[in-house]
C-alpha cells in the first residue's frame, strides 16, 4: 500500500469510523463513535498526498502541521503524531471530537474537490487517544521558576490552554473556576455521548501534574474581584469566563414548569449526572414530548439528551431550514439517525399550561425565508394564518447564550461592548486594564473550542512578555 502513487492514494476510499448502532445508542449515554483502530488510522493516513501547499493548515484556526502529523501516522508513530499536533493545539483529543472540521481543515483539503477529504479530525482523535490510553503522555520541560504569578479565571478551553502555556514558561498559575469541576462547556455543556468527561478530566489532571493549582467553586467577582487578585500578588490575570448566560424567547408562557434553558438542562444532565438519578442527587424532567428550540450544537446536544432520557417524541423546532442550521453536519446526521424529528421553518408563538403551572402545549407558526439578514442567512418571515399547536411536556430553549456579565461589572475600567463581551486588542488579547487579558467566548460571544483555545494561546504569549518585563 505504501508504494502507491499520489494519484492512487487520492482515490482510496475514506475510512469510516465504527460507531454504536443508532437504535442502541439512543438509549445510552456512551460515546457514539468507537474511534479508529491502528489499521484504519494508517489506511486513512495514506490518503493524504502531502500537498506542497497544504491548504488544510490554513483551514485550521491554530495552524496544526496536519500533513506532518498524518505522515507520522502512516509510519505507525502515533504518540509522535499526537505530540506534533500539541505543538500548536494542546487539546487534540477534545478537538478531534468536537471541532467543525468540515468547515475548517477538511473543508479545504485538496481531496475534497474530487473525492472525500482526508478524515483529519478522526486521525487527530485517534492519535491523542492512543497517546493517552497507552500512558505515553510525556511531561514537557518546564522553564526555571520566574517567581511571577498568573490568575486564570475560568477553566474552559481558553483558560486551560492559557494555563498550560504559562506554567511551561515557568510562571506560577492558579485557575479559579466557579463550578465544582474544571472544564467549562467541555464538562457541563457537551454530553458524555459526544465527549467523555474522563478525557476532559485527564487534560485537567495533566495541567495539575505540571503544577497548575485549580481552585473550583471559586467565583471571581463574588469571592474575590480582579482588583483583589492583584492585591493578593498576582502579576497578571487571564479572563476566560465564557458565554454562559442563557438567552430566552420572551414569549407568553415561558415561565411555566417544564421549560428549561439548555444551559440548565445540559448542566443537570452532564455535570450533575441527573440521567443517573436517583444514584445522582440531581433530578431532571424525563419528558415524553420534548421540544428543543434552536438549530446549533447546543440544541442538538439537548434533543439527543432528551431522547436518551426516554422521550417518545424529541423535536427540534427551528425557524430557518436545515441548510442554515449552525450545528455541525455530523451532529445533525447522528440526530437524524437516532430518530429526532425536525420541524423546520417553524417558530414558537406561546406556551400554554395545564392549569397546574406545567407546560402542556406550544403554539407555533410556519415561517418562510425572506431577504438575507446581517448574519448572511435568509431572514425567516412568519406565514400569516399558519399557526398550529404541539403537545409538549418539556421544552428546552437553546437559542444561544450571552457573555457572563459578572467580571466586567465588578472590574472598574474593564471595557466591554454593548453585548457584554470584553474588548481586547486582537494581537495580544490585552484588555483596557493593564495586566488583564481575556479570550474565548467572553470576548467573541459563543464560538468554538478551538477558537477559545487559540485565544488562550495568544494571551499566554502576551502575558509572558508583559510579566517578563515587569518589576
Ligand atoms: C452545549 C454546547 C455544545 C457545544 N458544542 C461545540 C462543538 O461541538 N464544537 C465546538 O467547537 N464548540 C462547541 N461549543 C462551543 C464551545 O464549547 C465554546 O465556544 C467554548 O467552550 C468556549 O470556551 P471558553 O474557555 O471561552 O469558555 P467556557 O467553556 O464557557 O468556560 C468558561 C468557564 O468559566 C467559568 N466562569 C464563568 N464565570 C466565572 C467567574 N466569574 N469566576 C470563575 N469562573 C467563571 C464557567 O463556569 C466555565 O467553566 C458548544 C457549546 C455548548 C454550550
Ligand atoms: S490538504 Fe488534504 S491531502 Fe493535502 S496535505 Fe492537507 S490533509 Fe493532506
Amino acid at each position: 500500500m505504501a508504494d502507491l502513487t499520489k494519484a492512487e492514494r487520492m482515490k482510496l476510499p475514506r475510512q469510516a469510523m465504527p460507531e454504536q448502532d443508532p437504535m442502541i445508542r439512543k438509549s445510552n449515554f456512551q460515546e457514539v463513535p468507537h474511534g479508529f483502530t491502528p489499521e484504519l488510522a494508517m489506511a486513512e493516513a495514506l490518503r493524504c498526498i502531502e500537498c506542497k501547499i497544504p491548504h488544510c493548515i490554513g483551514g485550521c484556526p491554530v495552524e496544526v502541521d496536519i500533513p506532518a502529523f498524518i505522515n507520522l501516522v502512516t509510519q505507525g508513530k502515533f504518540a509522535e503524531a499526537s505530540r506534533k499536533i500539541k505543538e500548536t493545539n494542546s487539546l487534540p483529543a477534545v478537538c478531534g471530537r468536537v471541532c467543525p472540521q468540515e468547515e475548517q481543515c477538511e473543508g479545504v483539503c485538496i481531496l475534497a474537490k474530487k473525492f472525500q477529504p482526508v478524515a483529519i479530525g478522526h486521525l487527530e482523535r485517534f492519535v491523542a487517544d492512543y497517546e493517552r490510553e497507552n500512558n505515553l503522555v510525556e511531561l514537557p520541560q518546564i522553564a526555571q521558576p520566574t517567581g511571577k504569578r498568573v490568575a486564570v479565571v475560568g477553566s474552559g478551553p481558553a483558560g486551560l490552554t492559557a494555563a498550560g502555556d504559562l506554567i511551561k514558561l515557568g510562571h506560577s498559575v492558579t485557575i479559579f473556576e466557579a463550578l465544582h469541576k474544571a472544564g467549562g462547556v467541555l464538562v457541563y455543556g457537551i454530553p458524555e455521548f459526544r465527549l467523555p468527561k474522563s478525557i476532559v478530566q485527564s487534560e485537567v489532571d495533566y495541567l495539575m501534574r505540571l503544577g497548575v493549582e485549580v481552585k473550583t467553586s471559586h467565583i471571581i467577582g463574588k469571592l474575590d474581584t480582579v482588583d483583589e487578585l492583584f492585591a493578593e500578588g498576582y502579576d497578571a490575570i487571564f479572563i476566560g469566563t465564557g458565554a454562559g448566560l442563557p438567552n430566552f424567547m420572551r414569549i407568553p408562557g415561558e415561565n411555566l414548569n417544564g421549560i428549561y434553558s439548555a444551559n440548565e438542562y445540559l448542566t443537570r444532565s452532564n455535570l450533575m449526572k441527573a440521567y443517573d438519578f436517583p444514584n445522582a442527587d440531581t433530578p431532571i424532567a424525563k419528558g415524553k414530548n420534548v421540544v428543543v428550540l434552536g438549530g446549533g450544537n447546543t440544541a442538538m446536544d439537548s434533543v439527543r439528551t432528551a431522547l436518551r432520557l426516554g422521550a417518545d417524541n424529541a423535536y427540534i423546532v427551528y425557524r430557518r431550514s436545515q441548510v442554515e442550521m449552525p450545528a455541525r453536519a455530523a451532529e445533525i446526521h447522528h440526530a437524524q439517525q437516532e430518530g429526532i424529528q425536525f420541524l423546520m421553518l417553524t417558530s414558537p408563538v406561546k406556551f400554554m399550561g395545564n392549569g397546574s403551572g406545567c407546560v402542556e402545549k406550544m403554539e407555533c407558526i410556519g415561517m418562510e425565508l425572506g431577504e438575507t439578514d446581517d448574519s448572511g442567512r435568509c431572514r425567516p418571515v412568519p406565514i400569516e394564518g399558519s399557526n398550529f399547536e404541539i403537545e409538549v411536556d418539556t421544552v428546552v430553549i437553546a437559542i444561544g447564550n450571552s457573555s457572563n456579565p459578572l467580571i466586567p461589572r465588578t472590574t472598574p475600567g474593564l471595557n466591554a461592548n454593548k453585548w457584554g463581551n470584553i474588548i481586547v486588542d486582537p494581537e495580544t488579547n490585552g484588555t483596557s486594564r493593564p495586566g488583564v487579558y481575556a479570550g474565548g467566548d467572553i470576548v467573541t460571544g459563543g464560538a468554538t473550542v478551538i477558537l477559545a483555545a487559540g485565544a488562550g494561546k495568544v494571551a499566554a504569549r502576551a502575558i509572558h512578555n508583559y510579566i517578563s518585563n515587569k518589576n
